[in-house]
């Protein structure tokens, strides 16, 4: 990574400005906060003159204005027989823009300083994850370890070349809850994918024995549709995750044991997909290279594809290697593996794949789940009998969607970026 990298350990007020500061700076921050809000004890509600001023500095003065909150000017205590107010302090009388003590919860404030760090690219605040030590190498201090709420511990830290590797190891409890509620389990770890493999972060992620087939998510600060998972395996050769899907804040796939993954921004920029509805979706695809460009940096949008090419893009998504050998053609393998799956019956492979044949390619792929309901589109009757069950899955699943006038045109036939979207569609559904 180009960058330095700080790691804040508190989110109190000090804490909260010095990422806020260091973010907008260009200077990638970590706040580490304990706690998972900051609701907690009473911390007090007066920002004094000063703090206004340093607020109004900083840009918050109108946000800051907007929060609940009460002015005093004048300090009065009741002295003497009588009780007579007596004024020991007026704030009014102070050639200054903020003359008032505001009393606002310290909660408030905090609250106000997270939302205005979620406006930052630079900025990540972790809740729930307390600091538990510092890393020291050669002598200098280049890491934090941590803990979550959850019992996960893991370490974060930065070389000299500014290059992040990070290391979780999940609790059972994680785990156990994940699972429960079928989400993935949140590595606690936030990193910035690199252009390639030598820039590119380290994620090792240590899973409890018995564990089983898992989901994690690593959370991803640039994350985008080009993002993949990279697995390194022992023997240090590396693997595109082709079901690695981006969330909202990352990275999700799913492992079996201890692994390592490396996070890269694999995005591709074909010329015809720039301004194309399929962008993201080729992105997708082509970036976990399950589809190539055809040349001259053109993916080739509006071109038919065949039922052969079909195959071979499911093989590949099966972790296949599609190579060919003596002499077979280049969707042979492919094919023939389709074939042996009853994914298809491996006749035409030369010739363009229909829509409707193309979902049915991608529901046997899928294991042909049982499915209800009616076909609702207008040209509905023109279906295959072969491909409603098919067609049905992939509509109703948001796979592929009708090309306009409430048609699904079930013989057109299915171009590249049609069937990129589906593929992504497919991949991004899967669990
Ligand atoms: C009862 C009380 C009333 C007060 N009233 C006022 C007032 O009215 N006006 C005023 O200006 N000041 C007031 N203060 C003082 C004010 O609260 C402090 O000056 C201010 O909170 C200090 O900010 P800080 O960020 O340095 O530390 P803190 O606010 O203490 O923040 C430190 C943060 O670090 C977190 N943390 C600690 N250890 C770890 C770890 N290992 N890993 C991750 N996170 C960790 C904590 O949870 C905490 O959120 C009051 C203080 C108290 C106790």
């Amino acid at each position: 990574m180009e960058r330095t990298t700080c790691c804040v350990v508190g989110g109190g007020p000090a804490g909260m400005v010095l990422g806020l500061l260091l973010a907008r700076s260009g200077v990638d921050v970590t706040v580490l906060e304990k706690h998972g809000d900051f609701l907690r004890d009473f911390r007090g509600d007066t920002v004094h003159p000063t703090t206004l001023q340093l607020l109004d500095d900083l840009g918050l003065a109108e946000r800051f204005a907007a929060l609940p909150q009460r002015r005093i000017q004048q300090v009065r205590l009741p002295i003497g027989p009588g009780g007579e107010l007596f004024t020991f302090g007026d704030f009014g009388l102070l050639p200054i823009k903020y003359n008032y003590i505001a009393m606002v919860p310290q909660w408030d404030f905090l609250d106000l300083l997270a939302a205005e760090g979620a406006r930052e690219p630079h900025f990540t605040l972790r809740m729930n994850t307390e600091a538990v030590g510092l890393i020291r190498e050669r002598g200098r201090v280049n890491g934090v370890r941590y803990r979550t709420a959850d019992g996960t511990t893991g370490t974060v830290k930065t070389d000299k070349d500014g290059k992040t590797e990070a290391e979780a190891k999940i609790s059972n409890k994680a785990v156990e809850d994940a699972k429960k509620s079928s989400e993935a389990v949140k590595v606690p770890t936030e990193v910035k994918a690199g252009k390639d493999s030598n820039s590119a972060p380290t994620v090792k992620v240590e899973l409890p024995k018995n564990a089983g087939e898992t989901k994690i998510e690593i959370p991803v600060s640039n994350v985008n549709s080009g993002t993949v998972a990279v697995i390194v395996h022992e023997d240090g050769t590396e693997e595109i995750v082709k079901n690695s899907k981006p969330t909202e804040d990352g990275v999700q796939l799913t492992v079996d044991g201890n692994t390592v993954v490396k996070i890269i921004d694999n995005s591709k920029d074909f010329i015809d997909t720039r301004n194309h509805w399929s962008r993201d979706e080729v992105n997708f695809v082509a970036s976990r290279d399950i589809f190539n460009g055809v040349g001259n940096n053109l993916f080739g949008v509006s071109q038919p594809m065949t039922r052969g090419m079909v195959n071979t893009v499911l093989a590949r998504l099966a972790g296949i290697d599609t190579t060919p050998k003596n002499g077979q053609k280049w969707y042979e393998v492919g094919t023939e593996w389709a074939k042996s799956k009853g994914i298809t019956d491996g006749t035409n492979p030369e010739a363009s794949v229909t829509r409707e044949q193309l979902a049915t390619l991608l529901y046997r792929f899928y294991g042909s789940p049982a499915i209800s309901g009616t076909l609702r589109f207008a040209d509905a009757g023109a279906v295959s009998a072969y491909a409603q069950d098919a067609l049905l899955w992939a509509t109703q699943n948001g796979i592929m969607n009708g090309v306009g006038n409430n048609c699904v045109a079930p013989s057109a036939d299915a171009q590249r970026a049609q069937v990129a979207a589906m593929m992504a569609r497919y991949l991004k559904n899967a669990d």
